[in-house]
């Protein structure tokens, strides 16, 4: 059953079971419009992989790396499920960046390719809504992908087995779809990721590896609905406000 986090009707925060009839936790069910949806988890940091589908990299102009380009963000551009998400005011050009999503399970480093699912806690859907006007000028993607916001993810995690190795992520704006591709399609896969990103860094329990973007980002306007659909996951679906200048 896929986990969710979820603030109930009086206010308390849960952890329970994404359901057909909602959410449930302590032998309570509650309907989805009864509650709030939180990310399902608290992560120290997001790692993120650029350009991690070769079409994706190619509709941007640029070539495949040869290893994992990793860039973060940190807690403040978490959002969920169901939110309204404010995005930066007077850009001309915010993407959608439909992504699979890893919830690290316990604290981790140095972690063998062969190793890494067994510190994976599960998958789940994100965003990594981008700034290019910012992100085309400068290094470290503070304004282009840090900013308050850019990635909701959610709305709950189901355990890795559950997403077959050619699921489809799908990501649709209003409606249509804009991004449809397989994870098969992945240049690094997600054990790779993990031994790559371990190499250097510490993972704690909640944080979240965004695995990449394929091709089909474009940019959002004031009032779109973004959901973001992998086979085997619940549907995340957020609403975007940019604000005027
Ligand atoms: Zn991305």
């Amino acid at each position: 059953m896929p986990t969710v986090r979820f603030r109930d009707p009086a206010g308390s925060v849960r952890v329970g079971a994404w359901t057909d009839d909602g959410v449930s936790a302590a032998g309570a069910t509650y309907p989805l419009d009864a509650v709030t949806v939180l990310a399902p988890t608290e992560p120290t940091k997001l790692v993120c992989i650029g350009r991690n589908y070769a079409a994706h990299a190619d509709e941007l102009g640029n070539d495949v790396p040869e290893r994992p380009l990793l860039f973060l963000k940190p807690p403040n551009a978490v959002s969920h499920h169901g939110a309204t998400v404010t995005l930066p005011a007077g850009k001309e050009r915010i993407d959608q960046e439909g992504e699979l999503a890893v919830v690290i399970g316990r604290q981790c480093r140095h972690v063998a390719a062969e190793d890494a699912m067994d510190v994976v806690a599960g998958y789940t859907a994100a965003l990594d809504f981008s700034n290019r006007d910012d992100q085309n000028k400068e290094q470290n993607w503070v304004r282009g992908k840090a900013f308050d916001n850019a990635s909701p993810f959610g709305p709950a995690v189901v355990e890795a087995d559950a997403v077959a190795d050619d699921a489809t992520i799908e990501c649709r704006v209003n409606g249509e779809t804009c991004q449809s591709a397989s994870i098969a399609e992945l240049i690094f896969p997600v054990p790779e990721l993990v031994a790559e990103i371990t190499r250097y860094l510490t993972l704690e329990p909640g944080d979240v590896i965004l695995t990449g973007t394929p091709a089909g980002v474009a940019p959002l306007t004031d009032g779109d609905s973004v959901e973001v659909t992998i086979d085997g996951i619940p549907t995340l679906a957020v609403d975007v406000r940019i604000p005027a200048p």
